[in-house]
């Protein structure tokens, strides 16, 4: 079994991974092969000690070639569920792939787009975040997937393979998915609704007009990179959307950890690196206090 599994390859999950290696535990690095799209987006970095205005681009490239250089690979399925047995963790892959860990450190960042008026409360029934999870529970349906990343479009194209009609809401700018069985609607989404099983996407109404405007679904995909804390781990405490912790970066799941934005603000590289770095301790730490 893995000492750790870090979900999240920011700079929170880099920084743990990096103290870890050289701790010399055995762990698995869930990430992006890009790392994070908030470093490479950066225009510019002014405030990371000694690196006076490097680009988010040059940033990230120094990072990927630390890793390498230390050996450290990224897995990049992504992780669907995280749950907490008695003395260790199951983490699952939307991939449906299984890892085993002693502990788990959350360094998954915070999700910028808000949920929705009825995303949380119809999760599970009529609403997804995992295309691969979930998708053949559609077959010949007619579906909702608000995409937020266009990194996430071979999801759409896994949904499509499935549904009979797809309807598709991209809130990204460009070019987006297309397939004879894919239609774009280029509306605000503001609630889905239903009954015992959500039923329906609802937009916000054109300046224009009062009445919202609702589309009939049989569900519908959330695609998102980042997905709540509280949805990707049941029993996990959060405060306003984000991980409580104490000072060793613990939450209350014995043996699960967080680390940067996902713990609150501020949210900046420098907090993420560091809290990385305390929660990599504290496992190291946890694993020689918890030996068989
Ligand atoms: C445009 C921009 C400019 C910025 N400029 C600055 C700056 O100049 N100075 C500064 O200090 N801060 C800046 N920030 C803030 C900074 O980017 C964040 O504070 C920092 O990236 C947080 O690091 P993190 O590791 O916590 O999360 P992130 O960098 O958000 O990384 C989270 C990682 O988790 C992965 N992940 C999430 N969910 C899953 C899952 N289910 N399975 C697998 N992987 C998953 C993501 O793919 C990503 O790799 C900027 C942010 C933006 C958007």
């Amino acid at each position: 079994m893995l000492d750790c599994i870090i979900v999240g390859s920011g700079l929170a999950g880099i920084s743990a991974a990096l103290t870890l290696q050289a701790n010399g535990k055995t762990f698995e690095l869930f990430g992006s092969s890009e790392l994070s799209s908030k470093i490479y987006r950066a225009e510019k970095i002014h405030n990371y000690p000694g690196l006076s205005d490097i680009s988010g681009e040059a940033f990230c490239n120094a990072l990927k070639a630390q890793l390498a250089e230390a050996k450290i690979s990224i897995n990049t399925q992504k992780v669907a569920g995280v749950y907490a047995l008695k003395d260790k963790f199951t983490v699952m892959t939307q991939e449906g792939n299984t890892f085993e860990g002693k502990t788990v450190i959350l360094a998954l960042g915070v999700e910028t787009i808000k949920p929705i008026q009825g995303e949380t409360e119809f999760l599970g029934r009529g609403v997804s975040y995992c295309a691969t999870c979930d998708g053949f529970l559609y077959k010949g349906k007619t579906i909702a997937v608000v995409c937020t990343s266009k990194a996430l479009e071979h999801e759409i194209a896994h949904l499509a393979g499935f549904a009979e009609k797809v309807y598709l809401i991209p809130m990204y700018k460009g070019e987006s998915f297309q397939a004879p069985n894919v239609e774009k609607i280029m509306k605000m989404p503001v609630k889905i609704d239903g009954e015992r099983k959500a039923n329906k996407l609802v937009f916000a109404a054109p300046p224009s007009e009062n009445i919202p405007q609702e589309l009939p679904v049989d569900g519908v995909f959330m695609l998102k990179e980042s997905i709540s804390p509280a949805a990707l781990v049941a029993g996990l405490e959060t405060k306003d959307g984000h991980v409580v912790v104490d000072r060793g970066m613990n939450t209350n799941l014995k043996g699960c950890f967080a680390a940067g934005d996902c713990t609150g603000r501020p949210y900046q590289y420098t907090k993420a690196a560091g809290e990385g770095n305390v929660a990599a301790y504290s496992v190291t730490a946890y694993c020689a206090a918890n030996k068989e």
